[in-house]
């Protein structure tokens, strides 16, 4: 069984993040380097990065951290077609991403770098909105509410929200 507090602690940390970035005190490369960081950190525990951004990750684009307005596309790495994943193992550090979504704008930017005669950006579009088992590539428009079923902490530093 997993740790689902290392998670917990992250997110708070991601939420604090985009709060940041949100009121311009952060630029976005380092928001987004914090982020990838609290993904990669739940590996100091038996940790889901997932979890760790749990805050963005049905909502808020990983390459521009758009805030994804609900309905609108924001397609994860993981829905890809298998076939390509196997010949890009690695693409969410190759497309630097601080979570596993692209909105659509971002998604036909950067996807035509990993593109061959077998995929383009319209044949991998519509293999994940075709598929019956991703139900996700629409944003929610909004943070999750709860730190995956939990209360956040109260704030109570002078670093307030
Ligand atoms: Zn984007």
């Amino acid at each position: 069984m997993s740790c689902h507090d290392i998670g917990r602690g992250m997110n708070y940390v991601v939420r604090r993040t985009i709060t940041l970035y949100d009121r311009n005190e952060i630029a976005l490369e380092p928001a987004k380097k914090i982020i990838a960081s609290c993904k990669n950190a739940v590996n100091w525990c038996d940790g889901n990065g997932y979890e760790a951004i749990d805050f963005i990750l049905n909502c808020r684009c990983g390459k521009c951290l758009k805030l994804v307005p609900k309905g609108e596309k924001l397609y994860s790495i993981f829905d890809l077609p298998y076939k390509f994943e196997d010949t890009h193992p690695n693409l969410d550090e190759e497309l630097e991403l601080a979570s596993y979504g692209l909105c659509e704008e971002c998604f036909d930017r950067y996807m035509p770098n990993f593109c061959d005669e077998e995929w383009n950006v319209e044949s991998l579009k519509k293999t994940i909105e075709n598929d019956k088992h991703s139900n996700n590539f629409l944003s929610e428009g909004e943070h999750q509410m709860s730190n995956n079923g939990c209360s956040w902490l109260k704030d109570r530093y002078w670093y307030e929200l």
